[in-house]
């Protein structure tokens, strides 16, 4: 048997170890989008002047500050990065069923309006894992009253520390819709504030803008 010399064990090894991993259960892909569609971003409609997209602006004169993904009821919330769910409640404020994940980095990533969560407070979950269904609960009801696509509110929080779901810190304050994220400061802790949500899954391609109907033809 010919043994390799120093040089050609070297390449092999290199080589060995240079082969993609599969991503396999073993090995979750670290992000994930929130749907398991390109989803578009919900249009202006009677229930929102202005539209789902991020800068939206609402009837209190702020932002929206997410993303709301049209979708059908049922359709499978997913787990945009590993974390640990801090909020897994019905009744949130206007937000209705929510899912709130503490990425352990600072970000949280917020999952609102659906019809049930699949997760408890406090349970790990990967990238890609399913954490709720699409639904019309809090103040999307509007949209089933008027017959229009339910949707995914789909938010990014970052507050620069992770471990923040206590009732005094600022990720409490999304119960009430952005009041306060204006202020930098909740004690001693910096508060970011909510950013896009490209900021938890950025490189992926999850959402598209609204397709614009074509203008009616002249007859
Ligand atoms: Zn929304």
């Amino acid at each position: 048997m010919e043994l390799l010399d120093t040089s050609s064990r070297s390449l092999l090894l290199a080589a060995v170890l240079s082969l993609p991993l599969c991503a396999s259960a073993a090995n979750p892909p670290a992000v994930s989008c929130p749907l398991e569609k390109v989803a578009e971003i919900r249009d202006n409609d009677v229930c929102a002047l202005q539209g789902g997209d991020y800068l939206s602006n609402r009837r209190s004169g702020k932002i929206h500050g997410a993303l709301d993904l049209n979708a059908a009821v049922g359709d499978k919330v997913l787990a945009t990065k590993a974390g640990i769910v801090v909020v897994a409640a019905e009744k949130w404020a206007d937000m209705g069923t929510a899912v709130i994940i503490d990425h352990g980095d600072g970000g949280y990533t917020v999952y609102g309006h659906l019809d049930e969560a699949k997760v408890k407070k406090g349970a790990k979950v990967v990238a890609g894992q399913q954490v709720g269904t699409v639904g019309f609960t809090g103040n999307s009801d509007c949209l089933q009253k008027n017959k229009l696509p339910p949707h995914l509110h789909f938010g990014y929080l970052n507050a620069g520390k992770a471990g923040l779901a206590r009732r005094d810190y600022p990720i409490a304050e999304i119960e009430r819709w952005g009041a306060a994220w204006e202020e930098a400061f909740y004690g001693d802790v910096l508060a970011v504030g909510v950013q896009h949500p490209q900021m938890a899954i950025e490189g992926l391609t999850c959402w598209a803008k609204p397709q614009k109907k074509p203008p009616p033809k002249k007859s």
